[in-house]
């Protein structure tokens, strides 16, 4: 009997699930990471994407909330007031939206290929060198 798959890590991520066994919950609380899978036990204290998902929901809110601020302002002609509200509506439910499932994408490729922030190890020839002297 063979083992179950690993689920593609993107899809995963973007089911806000864990990025070993599909199943599990990726966060505890609304961007909150859960300390690891509570089906799998996978640790997800390795990974941290950061302020990664911010900028990528940035730019797909932009493209989107920005055009549509043109349209309304100057295709349906609507009042500078509705056309700032209804844009301030669009990027909050837009962003508030895009986070979480654009986090645990990017989680999950992180904590696929074991990244993490760089570090200065016993190994690196770096360090050697500078205990030599
Ligand atoms: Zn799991």
């Amino acid at each position: 009997m063979s083992e179950p798959r690993s689920p593609e890590p993107v899809i995963a991520g973007l089911r806000s699930r864990c990025p070993r066994c599909g199943q599990g919950k990726l966060f505890q609380a609304y961007l909150k990471l859960a300390p690891r899978c509570a089906v799998c036990g996978a640790d997800f204290s390795h990974a941290d994407s950061g302020d990664g998902p911010a900028v990528f929901v940035m730019f797909v809110v932009g493209a989107v909330v920005v055009p549509l601020a043109f349209i309304l302002q100057f295709g349906l002609e609507l009042p500078s007031w509705a056309t700032i509200t209804i844009s301030f509506i669009a990027t909050l439910a837009l962003s508030l939206a895009l986070l979480p499932p654009v986090k645990g994408a990017l989680f999950a490729l992180q904590w696929k290929h074991k990244a993490g922030e760089a570090r200065l190890t016993e190994a690196d020839p770096e360090i050697d060198r500078e205990e030599r002297r």
